[in-house]
């Protein structure tokens, strides 16, 4: 699962900073306080360090998967989009880092754990060809597997594991499937922001996030390798 595990290797990197930089408020915050109180050396250094220490360490343990330090995730993801323009944060670095934070979680957890009937693929409308006439939103079985899109190889996916299945337009129509469905299990395609805020936004449901590829540009034509989405479902599913 190595292409799913570490898609980015500084998505690590980028967590590190993004707590880090938490942290320098605190420790100012902690500094002038500890003068204004007279306090002695030692201790001003000692707590000086400690927003630091904690914050490293929990992320150590978040990115080895000890812990699932969501909030850890969160708190590092908002600060680095904070300040992704001043220190010029490469576009969806924040995002692939919640993706791949997420899915070394979930993966190296959860192996064999989940069954079909609480699992639910859930995918973007752009993996759809632009071209087909066919209203898949709220009718997958329309979908006449053609081969022009990903779609008809997700739907024999689907059929194999016996799982949900669903096609959104939007955050909104996810959340409401997600929220009728119930599902213990979520194998989502979407875009690097979609995924992200998704991943979090749903929390804690587990999910597992697969980017989807753009080949004719964003939010069309979109493609999936649908290998990986059975890997994931064999590897994850009872
Ligand atoms: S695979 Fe299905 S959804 Fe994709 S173009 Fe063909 S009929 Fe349309």
């Amino acid at each position: 699962m190595k292409g799913l595990i570490d898609p980015d290797r500084s998505g690590r990197g980028f967590f590190h900073l993004g707590l880090l930089l938490i942290s320098l408020p605190i420790t100012a915050v902690t500094v002038l306080a500890a003068l204004a109180l007279k306090m002695d050396t030692v201790f001003t250094l000692g707590a000086a360090l400690l927003p630091f220490i904690l914050l490293q360490t929990g992320a150590l343990l978040t990115a080895s998967g000890t812990i699932a330090g969501h909030s850890l995730v969160q708190m590092s993801y908002g600060t680095l989009k904070l300040l992704q323009k001043p220190l010029r944060i490469p576009l969806h670095v924040p995002e692939r880092m919640v993706v791949l934070l997420n899915n070394k979680r979930v993966l190296s957890s959860a192996g064999g754990m989940y069954a079909a009937d609480r699992t639910l693929v859930l995918l973007p409308h752009c993996l759809q060809d632009h071209t087909c006439s066919h209203r898949l939103t709220f009718e997958p079985d329309s979908c006449e597997r053609c081969g022009k899109c990903p779609i008809g190889d997700l739907l024999d996916i689907r059929d194999r594991y016996g799982v949900h299945f669903s096609i959104s337009t939007g955050g909104t129509s996810a959340r409401r499937t997600v929220k009728d469905l119930k599902p213990e299990l979520i194998v989502a395609v979407a875009c690097p922001v979609d995924l992200s805020l998704g991943i979090l936004d749903v929390h804690p449901i587990t999910t597992i996030g697969i980017l989807n590829e753009w080949r004719h540009g964003a939010c069309f034509d979109t493609w999936v390798d649908t290998a990986e989405v059975d890997k994931v479902l064999k590897n994850l599913l009872q």
